[in-house]
């Protein structure tokens, strides 16, 4: 049985390898994102070498092997199957779910997994637009770019906002950023580095370049991929 603790760490070595240019995640890092010493990670790391779930690589970083990364999207697969039950179903605001998946995600058996999943109608996005990595661990990235890329003047359609701060979700969501909407660049300023997008209907919002990497959207002269995939009913058997 592996546990909640080696499952958070699975889990933040695969995001920090994923913004990582060399591919690694270093120490360091990792022991940022877990709120521990570097003392602490090293001594996790060897436990998960040994359970064969990552790799040590130079220079004091490491790697998920490929164990590792199933198991990271399996538990990125539960936490966002969870997000979707509670938006969908329990009907918590999307601002509020984020905690509550962080610790459900832990807790849910593969069986119950797949019955939720089939119970949803196997989404492909969770309610802040991220993808939703399927049964055998495949995971189609939204291909979008942060709203303060686009030029003034442009339409967009929001796909996914960052779904881990509930103060800015409720902020982004009061000023109707949220996927699916049509937003416009009303306002580039990159002398203050801020962008003031509009949602037709709501007041605009200017946000600072940091806060706007957090709002990915689909420029409207490309035709938006589809982050919806059509599958066969039983795509999701495995
Ligand atoms: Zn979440």
């Amino acid at each position: 049985m592996i546990s909640a603790t080696v499952e958070d760490y699975i889990k933040a070595i695969y995001a920090l390898q994923r913004e990582s240019p060399t591919g690694d995640a270093a120490v360091t890092r990792v022991a940022v994102a877990m709120g521990v010493t570097s003392g602490t990670v090293t001594a996790m790391t060897h436990k998960l070498r040994d359970a064969g779930l990552v790799k040590a690589e130079r220079y004091g970083g490491m790697r998920l092997t490929p164990k590792g990364s199933r198991l990271a999207l399996d538990v990125i697969r539960r936490h966002r199957l969870v997000e979707v039950f509670l938006v969908d179903i329990l009907k918590f605001d999307w601002s509020e779910v984020h905690d509550e998946a962080e610790r459900l995600e832990h807790a849910l058996s593969a069986k119950l997994i797949e019955r939720l999943d089939a119970f949803l109608g196997h989404p492909t996005i969770d309610p802040h637009g991220a993808p939703i990595p399927d049964a055998k661990g495949r995971l189609s990235e939204v291909a979008a770019i942060p709203v303060h890329a686009l030029p003034k003047g442009a339409t967009a359609t929001v796909a996914r906002v960052d779904g881990r701060d509930p103060s800015f979700l409720g902020l982004a969501a009061r000023h109707g950023l949220k996927p699916g909407a049509t937003c416009s660049i009303l306002e580039q300023t990159p002398e203050a580095e801020s962008v003031t997008v509009a949602v037709p209907g709501h007041q605009p919002l200017a946000l600072s370049h940091r806060a706007a990497m957090r709002v990915l959207a689909h420029p409207a002269t490309d035709p938006p991929r589809s982050t919806r995939r059509i599958r066969s009913p039983r795509a999701d058997d495995a």
